[in-house]
């Protein structure tokens, strides 16, 4: 989605396998740090004529909370994603959460904030495996909490998502009750982001002393060095994805990933959100939306063929800068000739 809103810089979840800034941001800054509202309130108050500006007109959704999560613990206190919610509300705006707090949401302050609101929920979970859950991710709610405020927010005409970010065959536990548990509670899309272990930061460190052992050397997967992370050979990965996908289906669900690894997606939003009641306008240019893939060496010319992107000139500026290496990690920039290689 190109339009976010980040409440929080940190987060105090403490996930094990954490790749976002978020973590990260949190060691260094010793704890999460509340963003100024103002940011979000900009963009709908101040006329300037921006990309914001125009995306808002399109009503455009808005993603709330990237690279940490927005109903954290500091929300207590800070209460900025409520301000944010206030102010989408007002508008009757599409929003989408991605969190791991969402019983934070059925507090009588937030159901009110989001009544009438077009509201997505992402609620991620990397296992359904309780202890191995509360080793994983120490400063989260255990799954029957999640799915319970999920179903709660479901009656409440949210629509409820799972995400199994991230996926790891060995380590999510009995999927199929997983996925049973999760469609009662109303979800009927499961998103699934492949674990990535990055090299840096002592992120396989983490990972070990949450499990107890060295996961890499460990596992029966087949893991690969892709650059910066180590992650499941895509082969492999689409075997299980297909599995994952079978599954869903048999309980009247469908599984998504970014990549489109098994090609079954046919191109719908990798959000899931297209067609959904209040999110009508995704745009078709956005990043990975068309079916474009990006391989060996991909121009900006190459990448906007047939795209009828409104904001060539900004996106152009963006790419022969190196953004989306940020925003995309399993790509690469070549400052050479300014185009972009997926590592995977
Ligand atoms: S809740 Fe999300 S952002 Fe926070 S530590 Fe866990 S994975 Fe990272």
């Amino acid at each position: 989605m190109p339009l976010k809103c980040e409440p929080y810089s940190g987060c105090s979840g403490g996930c094990a396998y954490c790749s976002r800034s978020g973590l990260r941001d949190a060691h260094r800054v010793k704890g999460p740090e509340a963003n100024s509202y103002r940011y979000i309130e900009k963009f709908f108050f101040h006329n300037k004529e921006r990309m914001e500006t125009e995306l808002i007109k399109r009503r455009m959704p808005v993603q709330i909370g990237v690279n940490s999560d927005p109903l954290q613990p500091i929300e207590r206190s800070h209460r900025v994603t409520l301000r944010t919610l206030k102010l989408l509300q007002d508008r009757e705006y599409p929003a989408i959460i991605t969190t791991k707090f969402p019983d934070r949401l059925t507090e009588p302050t937030y159901m009110w904030a989001i009544d009438g609101l077009p509201l997505v929920i992402q609620c991620s979970v990397s296992t359904e495996d309780p202890v191995l859950l509360s080793r994983l991710e120490p400063g989260a709610p255990p799954l029957d909490e999640r799915l319970e405020a999920l179903s709660t927010l479901h009656e409440a005409g949210a629509h409820v998502m799972i995400r199994l970010a991230p996926y790891a065959p060995d380590l999510v536990g009995d999927v199929e009750s997983l996925l049973v548990r999760a469609h009662d509670a109303g979800v009927q899309t499961v998103q699934v982001g492949p674990l990535k272990i990055y090299h840096a930061n002592g992120s396989r460190q983490r990972l070990s002393e949450a499990l107890g052992y060295d996961y890499l050397q460990t596992t029966q997967l087949a893991y690969e060095n892709c650059g910066v992370f180590s992650a499941i050979t895509l082969e492999e990965q689409k075997d299980h994805v297909e599995q994952l996908e079978r599954a869903a289906a048999e309980h009247g669900m469908e599984a998504l990933t970014c990549d489109d690894v098994t090609g079954h997606r046919a191109w719908r939003c990798c959000c899931g959100i297209d067609g959904l009641e209040g999110f009508e306008a995704i745009a078709e240019w956005a990043y990975f939306v068309n079916g474009h893939r990006i391989n060996d060496h991909c121009s900006f010319e190459e990448y906007m063929q047939g795209h009828d992107c409104p904001w060539h000139a900004e996106f152009e500026q963006e790419w022969n800068s190196g953004k989306l290496e940020r925003a995309l990690p399993e790509l690469v920039f070549n400052q050479d000739d300014k185009t972009y290689t997926r590592m995977w």
